[in-house]
C-alpha cells in the first residue's frame, strides 16, 4: 500500500511534544495507538505532513484516584489499562465496562481513550459514559492549559474544540457523591468487534430519601453527528420519584431527543427505540447500584 510521505517524530517529554506542536501546529497529527489515525492515513482520508507519536511521553501515562478530586486518567493511557485498572473499577465501574467493549483485546492494547474521544466519532464507546460522569478535559499547549467540560468538546461531526497546537492531556472524572451511580448500555449488531448502533451513559443521583431524583445526566451516542447530552430530558427527570414510570419516562424522553439517521447498521426508527430501551435499562441498573443490589 502506498502512503503519502510524512515526517515522523517521537518526543520523550511534554516540553518536546509542545515544542513540536507549536512549530508544526497546522500540519501535524498526534499518533496515540494509531487504530483510527492510521486507517484514515491508509485510506488517504488524511495526509498529515508530520506524525507525532506520543507513545514515549511518560508524563501522559497513568491513572490516579483521589477520593476528594476524583479519577484522573492521563491521555496516553491505553484502553486495556483503563479496562483493568483497580482504581477505575472502584471509582468508575461503568467506564471500565465501556472500555472492555471497545474493539478486541489487541485493539484495546494499542488504543487510548484520548484517541477515541479526539477522533470524534458519534458512536465512540467511551464518550457517553464520560458525558454521564461530567468528565472535565485538560487541554494543553506550549505555555498553557485550559479545562473544558467534555460536553463542550465535540463541535460537529469529527470536529473537536482542540485548537491548532493544542492536545488533550488528561481526563478528570469528579468523585461521585454518595447516592449516585453511572451506568453504560450499548447495542451492536454482533457481540464483539462491532461499532455500536446506539450507546448511552447515564448518571443518577438521589436525595437522602433514596427515591427522589436529585440530578441526572444522559450521554447519548450514535444518534446524532456527535455524542451529546439529552439536556431537555435531564431537566424533566429531576425531582421525579424513581419507579417504573420514571424508568419508562427516561427512555421516552431520551429517544425524543435522539436525532439518528438510517445507515448500514440500523434505521433511525430502530435507533430511537433502542435508545429508549437502553436508557430505561441503564437507569434501572444505576438505581440498583445505588441501593447496593
Ligand atoms: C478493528 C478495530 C475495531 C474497533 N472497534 C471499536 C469499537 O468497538 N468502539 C470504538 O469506539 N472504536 C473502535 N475502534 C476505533 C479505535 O480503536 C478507537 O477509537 C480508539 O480508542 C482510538 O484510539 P487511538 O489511541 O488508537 O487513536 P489514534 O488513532 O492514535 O488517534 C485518533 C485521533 O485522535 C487524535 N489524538 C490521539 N490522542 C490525542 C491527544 N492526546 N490529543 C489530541 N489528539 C489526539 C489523533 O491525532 C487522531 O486524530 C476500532 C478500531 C479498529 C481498527
Amino acid at each position: 500500500m502506498h502512503l503519502e510521505p510524512f515526517e515522523y517524530e517521537k518526543p520523550n517529554s511534554l516540553v518536546e511534544l509542545e515544542a513540536l506542536l507549536s512549530k508544526h501546529a497546522d500540519e501535524a497529527r498526534l499518533l496515540a495507538g494509531g487504530t483510527d489515525l492510521l486507517v484514515l492515513v491508509k485510506e488517504k482520508i488524511l495526509s498529515p505532513k508530520m506524525i507525532i507519536d506520543i507513545g514515549d511521553v511518560a508524563a501522559l501515562q497513568g491513572i490516579t484516584a483521589d477520593p476528594a478530586k476524583g479519577l484522573t486518567i492521563l491521555a496516553g493511557t491505553k484502553v486495556s489499562t483503563i479496562e483493568h485498572s483497580a482504581e477505575v473499577k472502584e471509582f468508575a465501574p461503568a467506564l471500565s465496562f465501556a472500555a472492555a467493549q471497545l474493539g478486541s483485546s489487541q485493539v484495546r492494547h494499542m488504543a487510548t481513550m484520548a484517541g477515541n474521544v479526539c477522533h470524534g466519532s458519534p458512536s465512540a464507546e467511551t464518550s457517553p459514559v464520560l458525558l454521564a460522569h461530567g468528565a472535565v478535559l485538560t487541554i494543553a499547549k506550549a505555555g498553557g492549559e485550559r479545562e473544558l467540560p467534555i460536553s463542550d468538546f465535540w463541535l460537529a461531526y469529527r470536529k473537536t474544540a482542540l485548537a491548532p497546537g493544542e492536545y488533550l492531556k488528561a481526563f478528570t472524572l469528579p468523585a461521585l457523591p454518595k447516592n449516585a451511580a453511572v451506568e453504560y448500555a450499548f447495542k451492536g449488531l454482533r457481540g464483539a468487534m462491532e461499532i455500536d448502533m446506539v450507546n448511552v451513559g447515564v448518571y443518577l443521583e438521589l436525595e437522602e430519601d433514596l427515591e427522589t431524583v436529585k440530578e441526572v445526566r444522559i450521554g447519548m451516542g450514535a444518534v446524532g453527528p456527535i455524542p451529546y447530552r439529552a439536556v431537555k430530558a435531564e431537566a424533566e427527570l429531576k425531582g421525579m420519584k424513581v419507579d417504573d414510570a420514571f424508568f419508562a419516562k427516561a427512555g421516552e424522553l431520551a429517544a425524543a431527543e435522539a436525532t439518528p439517521i438510517d445507515d448500514v447498521r440500523a434505521t433511525a426508527d430502530y435507533r430511537k427505540k433502542l435508545m429508549s430501551v437502553l436508557t430505561r435499562r441503564a437507569f434501572s441498573a444505576a438505581f440498583a447500584r445505588i441501593k447496593g443490589e
